[in-house]
């Protein structure tokens, strides 16, 4: 593994970068997208072979972890030849986030192609309210899904739940039981005001991670696990199984001083945070004349000089930023 020299001017290391594979979605779950969404244009989109170059020569500068997300991974098409060659970078982790919906599928392909580990979004467990929340997605796919990734045999498969007062926060002990019996990690995440939605009030909907502790706590002693992501996630135990619970906290945990992350976007844009706007256009290097990777890699280190030191989220649902998370990669 190549050393690091990816360094920050508050001395943080990035080691760990998102990369959104697309912006398209067969979901649109409320909290991400709008009903009626315009996507990108095809050019404007880093190609499979651009998003390659720039996961090599982040793993180059010293990167051990990537996670490829979007939108939803599983709809790019040809998404595998891009698992497949990230596959060969000998990554200590290499790591999916998807909707599940094409898991029935795509999960041993993923497996073989050298993926690791995989998030599955599930909000709910009750068809209807699954389909409100997703406005499109079947749960019973999703469900078949997550049982292919677990015959699949990743390293780790983990459950994320965005909660939401009034929409899914009575499902959490059943959420919980479902995680338990599947014998997979779960975490829950605070809703984060990225792009302005319609359908809720953010700042009523947000349900901290303490009161989703609180709740689960009438079920289960947590206990406080040792592992540190270097992200918003604090992870618990349960003394009587394998789950893990993890917390999300954008809102009510600062763990900026921790960030050890940045994220591409679809567009080839380097944000050097969730929470703020600051970043560096990767596409310009990548389709400039002559392309070189000493230019693409001193463009990223230089970008490290933008990381600001922390996020700005309140939790009054205003939208503080105007992207959306599909096009941030979640
Ligand atoms: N389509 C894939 C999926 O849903 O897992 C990957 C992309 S999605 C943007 C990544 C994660 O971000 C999902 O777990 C989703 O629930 C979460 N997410 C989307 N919008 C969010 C928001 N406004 N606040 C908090 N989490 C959000
Ligand atoms: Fe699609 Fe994931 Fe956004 Fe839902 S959260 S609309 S599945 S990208």
């Amino acid at each position: 593994m190549p050393q690091n020299k990816l360094t920050d001017r508050f001395g943080r290391t990035v080691n760990y970068v998102r990369l959104s594979v697309t912006d398209r979605c067969d979901f649109r779950c409320v909290y991400c997208m709008a009903e009626d969404m315009t996507f990108l244009p095809r050019q404007q989109v880093l190609t499979l072979e651009e998003i390659a170059r720039v996961a090599r020569n982040f793993v180059d500068l010293g990167t051990e972890k990537i996670r490829l997300t979007g939108g939803e991974p599983l709809v790019r098409k040809d998404i595998l030849e891009l698992v497949k060659e990230i596959g060969t970078y000998g990554l200590r982790d290499f790591a999916m986030t998807t909707n599940g919906s094409q898991l029935t599928t795509m999960a041993e392909p993923l497996r073989k192609a050298g993926m690791h580990r995989l998030n599955i979004s599930l909000d709910s467990l009750d068809a209807e309210k699954f389909r409100n929340i997703t406005r499109t997605g079947k749960l019973s796919q999703v469900l078949d899904g997550i049982d292919a990734a677990r015959e699949a045999g990743f390293r780790g498969i983990k459950i994320n739940t965005v909660v939401m007062k009034g929409r899914n926060d009575e499902e959490i002990p059943e959420l919980i039981e479902f995680a338990r019996k599947k014998k997979v990690d779960i975490s829950f995440i605070e809703e984060m005001p990225l792009g302005e939605i319609s359908e809720h009030d953010r700042g009523l909907a947000l349900c901290t991670s303490e009161e989703v502790r609180d709740i689960i706590r009438k079920h289960h002693e947590l206990v406080p696990a040792t592992e540190d992501s270097g992200g918003p996630a604090r992870y618990y135990r349960m003394e009587d199984s394998e789950t893990r619970v993890g917390f999300i906290s954008p809102h009510s945990h600062n763990f900026c001083s921790t960030c050890n992350r940045v994220r591409v976007t679809v567009e080839g844009r380097l944000l050097l945070c969730l929470g703020n706007e600051h970043s560096v256009d990767l596409r310009r290097v990548l389709r400039g004349n002559p392309v070189t990777d000493d230019k693409l890699r001193e463009t990223i280190i230089n970008a490290m000089d933008l990381k600001p030191e922390r996020h700005h989220f309140s939790s009054n649902g205003d939208v503080q930023i105007l992207r959306f998370m599909n096009m941030t990669g979640g």
